[in-house]
């Protein structure tokens, strides 16, 4: 038996949250088009029989703008320590920026293995992947590079081999079969905020969040509420669209997607409300659990 810890980290839409999901095979991350949407740190459990392998999906490291963004980069830098290995994931047909550059100082706090997952290749040509490898190669001495498309899951497989070598544990941390350790109701409210942002595409700034605020299991129905908390009435009124049809295609695309999650029949109602700057209101992201870690 060996198990271990692993983190993902890099820039905001580098593709983090769809490697999860990837390599987990379940939806246990949002993923979205538009940057900075995974908030909470998601855990991931891979089960093989002799192995285990818990990882952690940092939301993106960004500069301090609100005490939100503060939070997010302390709760990153915290997760280069005490780690078996830590996942670079870049996304290779953006190429090398300074954000990149800003991880890699941060990754010099550490002593774990990093492996750079060079991503995205499904987008470029065999030539730009060496192209890459010999960018990022002479500026942090990692542990492994691997180029991987976590989309169309070319060389995953791989990854999951490589990752393999830097566990160190011989226990088994979770029970077989969980494949998250996310409660069910933070799992609801994050695929009405990705359908959210699926609906809404780029209308909206990503200042909102999401909050399941009740949760009744009957014999044949589940219902649940859920707030979509926003800081200003023009989202709101965004979010809502033209005689509330938006809302109800947010609504109608989350219900089929918890009726699968759940197994049953689901009545789901949506409400949205403004709290003016809640992401400078410690008291409300802590009401919203963003402070459990
Ligand atoms: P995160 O912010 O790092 O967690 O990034 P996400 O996982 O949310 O992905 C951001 C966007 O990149 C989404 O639109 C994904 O579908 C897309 N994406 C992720 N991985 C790949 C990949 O391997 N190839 C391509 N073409 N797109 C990807
Ligand atoms: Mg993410």
């Amino acid at each position: 038996m060996r198990s271990g810890f692993v983190s993902l980290i890099g820039r905001p839409n580098v593709g983090k949250s769809t490697l999860l999901n990837t390599l987990i095979n379940e939806k246990v991350a949002i993923t979205s088009k538009v940057a900075g949407t995974t908030r909470n740190i998601i855990q991931g459990i891979y089960n093989e029989p002799d192995y285990q392998i818990v990882f952690m999906d940092t939301p993106g490291i960004i500069r301090p703008i609100n005490k939100l963004g503060k939070i997010t980069n302390k709760q990153a830098l915290s997760l280069v320590k005490d780690i078996d290995c830590l996942l670079f994931v870049v996304d290779a047909s953006a190429g090398l920026g300074k954000g990149d550059k800003f991880i890699m100082d941060v990754l010099k706090k550490t002593d774990s293995p990093v492996i750079l997952v060079l991503n995205k290749i499904d987008k470029i040509s065999d030539e730009d992947i060496l192209y890459n490898i010999n960018e990022y190669k002479d500026l942090y001495p990692f542990a492994e590079i691997v180029p991987i498309s976590a989309l169309t899951k070319d060389n995953t497989s791989r990854l999951i081999e490589v990752i393999k070598k830097y566990l160190k544990d011989d226990v088994k941390y979770f029970p077989e079969g969980m494949k998250t350790s996310n409660s069910k109701y933070f799992m609801i409210s994050e695929i009405v905020r990705e359908k959210l942002f699926d609906v809404t595409l780029e209308e909206i700034p990503h200042s909102l969040t999401c909050h399941t605020s009740f949760y009744e299991e009957k014999k044949d129905i589940i219902n649940i509420h859920v707030d979509i908390i926003v800081d200003r009435d023009t989202i709101k009124k965004i979010i809502i669209g033209k005689k509330g049809e938006r809302l109800k295609e947010v609504g109608t695309r989350s219900r089929v997607e918890l009726e699968n999650m759940l197994g049953k029949k689901v009545y789901l109602e949506l409400f949205v409300k403004t709290i003016k700057n809640w992401k400078d209101k410690e008291r409300y992201i802590k009401e919203l659990g963003f402070l459990d870690f």
